[in-house]
């Protein structure tokens, strides 16, 4: 049977990942959305089923020892976790899974599974706009965004290991660098130099 695909996405907190992604799933139909789980609680606006399944720290322990995780990690003081039933879904649609991980998560599944992996890492155009956008976006106190951007400086450090980089200089054009980099089956070139 055919292996599934994943297209890890991943990038520091504030940098704008769910706006362009958003952006970049409007423009393809060949790939769905992996909804993680989560301890942490909604923001605003945030659904369960949707955005997350939040669940308690108890409840995702136990999803932990079912090993109903690709991958999981602790991302500051919350667990998040990718479930296996997404990789099953695109598998049977034959679609790209997007999965929107910390650099923990996104390097798992890289050494996992190597050839069936395309990582793009979505860098902010200044080190100062994360924090500007971390306040703009109001949903978390300055303590917090304090913490996110000392995990973000070391999330930075890891992103000559993905297989691209692209600057979130508007959505537009970082969705529109994804779409390229994604039509031009970069797996099969993968492939390729590994023989
Ligand atoms: P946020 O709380 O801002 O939604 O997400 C915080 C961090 O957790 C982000 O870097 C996001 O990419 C990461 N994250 C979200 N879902 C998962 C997941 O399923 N696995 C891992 N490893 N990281 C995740």
């Amino acid at each position: 049977m055919k292996n599934a695909t994943f297209l890890v996405v991943s990038g520091p907190s504030g940098v704008g990942k769910k706006t362009v992604i958003t952006e970049f799933l409007s423009r393809t139909d060949n790939v769905i959305l992996s909804v993680s789980a989560t301890t942490r609680k909604p923001r605003r606006n945030e659904k369960n089923g949707i955005d997350y399944w939040f669940f308690s720290h108890e409840e995702f322990h136990d999803k932990i020892q079912q090993n109903l995780f690709i991958e999981w990690a602790l991302v500051g003081e919350h667990y998040y976790g990718t479930p296996w039933s997404n990789v099953e879904i695109a598998k049977k649609e034959n679609k790209w899974l997007l999965l929107e991980i910390d650099v923990q998560g996104g390097l798992n599944i890289m050494n996992r599974f190597p050839e069936d992996v395309i990582s793009i890492f979505i860098v902010p155009p200044t080190f100062e706009d994360l924090h500007t956008r971390l306040q703009h976006r109001g949903t978390e106190l300055e303590e917090e965004i304090q913490k996110r951007l000392e995990i973000a400086k070391v999330e930075l450090l890891y992103k000559n290991q993905y297989d691209f980089t692209v600057e979130n200089d508007t959505p537009e054009n970082a969705a529109k660098k994804m779409i390229q980099i994604l039509s031009e089956e970069p797996l099969c070139k993968k492939k390729e130099k590994s023989l």
